[in-house]
């Protein structure tokens, strides 16, 4: 099936008589008849359900359908982007190990890769997204476990090249990790160009409505942990036995479910960033709309961003759809649906300037979201990413003048008219 007809019917099949819509199940637990029954499920969680944080319908159907339309083989569902970024990476990392990242990623990672983890004595390399094959390879220590990368930055909106970046860190037995939140598996699916963990904060164009916060990790499946072992020495906790799992081995039990089974077993069991059913229930109904809500998103952002790119009062437009835009080539390559709705610009004038252009928008709101169905507009460096310092900040993509302005569906003649007023007004 194509993904405009996954997204409405994969992962919930009813039966006959039963709801067309993916029942809520309100409940944080299950009933069973006999210790044994109970105990069985505990040996393997993939038996049945027995408690909230291992399973629950709700959830179970909306992470068959995720993982279905990235293309991957088992997805588990988070409270939150941060808390599936942050599994993602302890899932294959402890104290004393590394991964690298792309520089040109979510502030809010930044932080989680560069302090948090830093003080769990998981050290993150940088490198720019740009990178070379050689200088990938050559940033890769024998304690370096994973690779991460954005598919379209938020919110310098570079580009990620995926087969360079692919290929260096298969070349050295290890994983490549993708944050996917702004392409969405609408756009672009990371594992059909090699990733083998994919991310999302499912808070934005997955949800779409701003009613509820989300995230997600899709396990490829691809990945060979045992081979990668064998030649390394690593990620000998998805092969040997895990002690607090009463000798799981999670490579052998589950195959190609063995990344995102760990992570449920050992993670979610111990962190409990689980999502409501409730919230899994509106994440659905975003997901049903996605690929509709996707191109008009897509449309908006490239008309905004010529838009944009013929005033005097602008420095800089960043948007891989524009045919100029450094990330284009790799845009057509990747993002051949289009670019998302999210345009960055850099106002003449600086910090002040953007500032009074942001105030004077009356159709587009001011607010701490992005990837939304209603147009908003953000200063990155006094909000999502004031925790950075200036050098942060370059790397990142960012300077004092930098408008996210995120597309709606709105009609583009009313979003365009709101553009041109409030460019007056600076
Ligand atoms: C928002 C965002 C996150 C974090 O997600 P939350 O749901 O806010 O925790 C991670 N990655 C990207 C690209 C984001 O835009």
């Amino acid at each position: 099936m194509k993904i405009e007809t996954k997204c409405l019917h994969s992962g919930y099949t009813p039966k006959n008589g039963e709801p067309c819509v993916v029942p809520i199940v309100q409940s944080t637990t299950y009933r069973y008849d006999s210790c044994e029954a109970v105990a069985d499920i505990f040996d393997d969680p993939t038996l049945g359900a027995i408690y909230s944080r291992f399973y629950n319908p709700t959830c179970d159907a909306v992470e068959k359908k995720i993982a279905d339309m990235e293309g991957g083989a088992g997805c588990m569902l988070t409270s939150s982007g941060q808390a599936a970024s942050l599994l993602s990476i302890l899932n294959l990392c402890q104290a004393g190990d590394s991964f690298i990242s792309s520089t040109s990623i979510y502030g809010g990672t930044i932080n989680l890769f560069g302090f948090t983890l830093k003080k769990l004595g998981i050290e993150c390399i940088w490198l720019k997204a740009d990178a070379t094959y050689e200088e990938i390879c050559a940033a890769i220590k024998p304690n370096t476990k994973a690779v991460f990368g954005e598919t379209i930055a938020n919110p310098a909106l570079t580009v990620f090249d995926f087969e360079v970046w692919a290929k260096a860190a298969h070349d050295n037995n290890i994983p490549l990790i993708i944050d996917n939140t702004f392409a969405t598996p609408v756009l672009c699916r990371p594992i059909e160009w090699g990733a083998d963990i994919v991310v999302h904060s499912t808070t934005k164009y997955m949800d779409g409505h701003a009613v509820q916060g989300g995230g997600c990790i899709v396990d490829s499946g691809k990945f060979d942990w045992e081979k990668a072992y064998k030649a390394t020495g690593k990620f000998a906790d998805m092969v040997e036995p895990d002690e607090s799992y009463h000798g799981l081995k999670y490579v052998e039990k589950y195959g190609k479910l063995a990344y995102i089974l760990k992570a449920r077993c050992q993670l979610m069991r111990d962190f409990g960033c689980y999502p409501a059913a409730q919230s899994a229930f509106y994440l659905n109904l975003g997901l049903e709309t996605l690929p509709v809500r996707m191109e008009r998103v897509c449309a908006n952002g490239l008309a905004v961003a010529k838009y944009f790119k013929q005033s005097d009062k602008i420095a800089n437009v960043t948007y891989p759809g524009l045919d100029d835009d450094p990330y284009h080539a790799l845009a057509q390559k990747y993002l051949p649906k289009g670019c998302c709705g999210v345009v960055s610009i850099s106002i003449k004038g600086g910090r002040a300037a953007a500032m009074r252009f942001m105030d004077a928008l009356k159709l587009a709101s001011d607010e701490v979201h992005v990837a939304d169905i209603r147009t908003c507009v953000l200063h990155p460096a006094s909000a999502t990413h004031r925790q950075l310092s200036d050098e942060q900040l370059v790397a990142a993509g960012i300077d004092g003048g930098m408008v996210r302005f995120s597309c709606g569906i709105e009609h583009i003649d009313d979003i365009l008219a709101d553009v041109e007023q409030a460019l007056k007004a600076i």
